[in-house]
């Protein structure tokens, strides 16, 4: 990694990528590159790339002029009992993959720099963040937004894109966005699928071989759903998260966290798949790991 600088932060732009922790570090160097007219993108992620976060690494190039990623596994949006201590890492590797995709900036900043001491300071959107995966890790999307809004905070005026992988926490970032006139454009990306469906996710990981072949069963519910509205023009959102009951409960080892019917953009409840937009979207765990994913249908 010749050309990786871990030491400028601020002055002459490297061509190769920079890799820093330091907040204000980064907020200098994006500035920079806005003063020059240029347009700043931002992938925010957890680490442990994939080709799902490599997928908004190239949108944003698409978008921007100076991308940069984040690498930050926020402690806040875990749970007491969830999987944080254990969250999957290779810092190595993450830069090697970025590098390879011409990403800018790295951004790799330490928890007790994000959250010194203490941190009475949150941000909260209702509604949107209170079903779905909100009502099954409360405090979830506190955190996130909390970490968001952070970020913006630190990169300033950019796009920022998101996966849809994530629907919940993409819609509920965006309206943050809007609602609190953050000066970034909140941008959705398509979720990205192994060969077999599996959407991709750091958390595939953690599956043993058997689980890995069943994990396929929430991307095969979402097709059955699809495929079944197709044939007949609607179907009833009880009909539908019983067809993807059926297929997920045939394989051992699952247990359903929620299915449900939701509008596409309010995540009101909704009662009907294939009339006006709505989401399929689910939570599953296999073994110990829980696996989410979604289609607009
Ligand atoms: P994470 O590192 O899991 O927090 O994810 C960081 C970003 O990558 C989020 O915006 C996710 O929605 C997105 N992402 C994760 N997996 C995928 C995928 N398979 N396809 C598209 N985007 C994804």
């Amino acid at each position: 990694m010749s050309d990786l600088s871990t030491s400028g932060t601020t002055g002459a732009i490297a061509r190769g990528l920079r890799q820093l922790g330091s907040p204000a570090a980064v907020r200098r160097l994006c500035d920079d590159h806005r003063g020059r007219g240029q347009r700043v993108g931002l992938v925010p992620t957890m680490g442990y790339l994939h080709e799902g976060h490599l997928s908004l690494v190239r949108h944003a190039r698409r978008l921007a002029d100076y991308v940069v990623v984040s690498i930050f596994v926020n402690p806040t949006q875990f749970g007491p009992h969830e999987d944080l201590d254990h969250y999957p890492k290779d810092l190595p590797a993450d830069l090697a993959l970025c590098q390879q995709e011409g990403v800018d900036l790295v951004f790799t900043p330490e928890p007790e720099v994000m959250y010194p001491k203490t941190h009475p300071t949150t941000v909260e959107v209702e509604g949107l963040s209170q079903g779905l995966c909100g009502a099954r890790r409360p405090g979830h999307f506190r955190g996130v937004c909390t970490v968001v809004t952070k970020l913006f905070n630190i990169i300033g005026p950019c796009v920022a894109v998101f996966g849809d992988k994530d629907y919940q926490q993409l819609q509920v970032i965006r309206r943050m966005a809007v609602d609190l006139d953050q000066p970034v454009e909140v941008v959705g990306s398509p979720i990205i699928r192994e060969p077999d469906g599996l959407a991709m996710s750091s958390r595939n990981a953690y599956l043993t071989h058997q689980e890995r072949r069943a994990a396929t069963c929430l991307f095969r519910s979402l097709e059955a759903i699809q495929q079944q509205t197709l044939a007949t023009g609607t179907l009833s959102a009880k009909q539908a998260i019983s067809l993807a009951r059926e297929i997920i409960e045939a394989e051992e080892g699952t247990q359903i966290d929620y299915i449900e019917v939701r509008d596409a953009e309010a995540l009101t409840l909704s009662d009907t798949v294939g009339q006006s937009g709505a989401v399929v979207a689910l939570a599953v765990r296999i073994g110990r790991t829980r696996l989410i994913d979604n289609r607009v249908i």
